[in-house]
């Protein structure tokens, strides 16, 4: 079994979709290891989109990530890392698939509701960052 970090962003918080998102989860078997609602600074979200924050995106990205409160969790499961990112859909809330969380829910491509790790090794570095006392 895999550990994957999952973000539900602050439109999912706004939008009042913690438990709808929450859910397609849960009823796919993954299990929560951690949850945690909380409001970020610039300094965690830096650290978090390490490899974006030259990207011309990043800036406004920064603003919305750090605009209110999101629910970070740690899911757990078999290939959970790979699973969450198919729950999740495209990047694109557009372009997403029909069926998916960003295809069903969101029609944006920075507010797209969710993050999941890319890859095991990042799953296990962002772990670190938003639960470091996580055994
Ligand atoms: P995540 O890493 O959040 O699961 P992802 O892997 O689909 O999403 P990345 O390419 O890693 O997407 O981008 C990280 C986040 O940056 C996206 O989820 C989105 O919120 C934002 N983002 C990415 N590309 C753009 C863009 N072209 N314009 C605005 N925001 C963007």
């Amino acid at each position: 079994s895999q550990r994957t970090l999952v973000l539900l962003k602050p439109d999912t918080v706004r939008r009042g979709l913690i438990g709808e998102v929450l859910a397609r989860f849960e009823v796919k078997g993954l299990s929560i290891v951690a949850m945690d609602l909380r409001t970020i600074d610039a300094e965690l979200a830096d650290q978090h989109y390490a490899e974006h924050v030259e990207k011309a995106f990043y800036p406004p990205l920064r603003e919305f990530v750090t605009s209110g409160p999101l629910v970070a969790l740690v899911l757990e499961g078999d290939e959970a890392v790979e699973v969450v990112r198919a729950l999740n859909g495209a990047t694109d809330g557009r372009k997403a698939a029909p069926g998916t969380i960003r295809g069903d829910l969101s029609l944006s491509n920075r507010e797209n509701l969710v993050h999941g790790s890319d890859s095991p090794e990042s799953a296990s570095r962002e772990i670190k960052i938003w639960f470091p006392d996580l055994p």
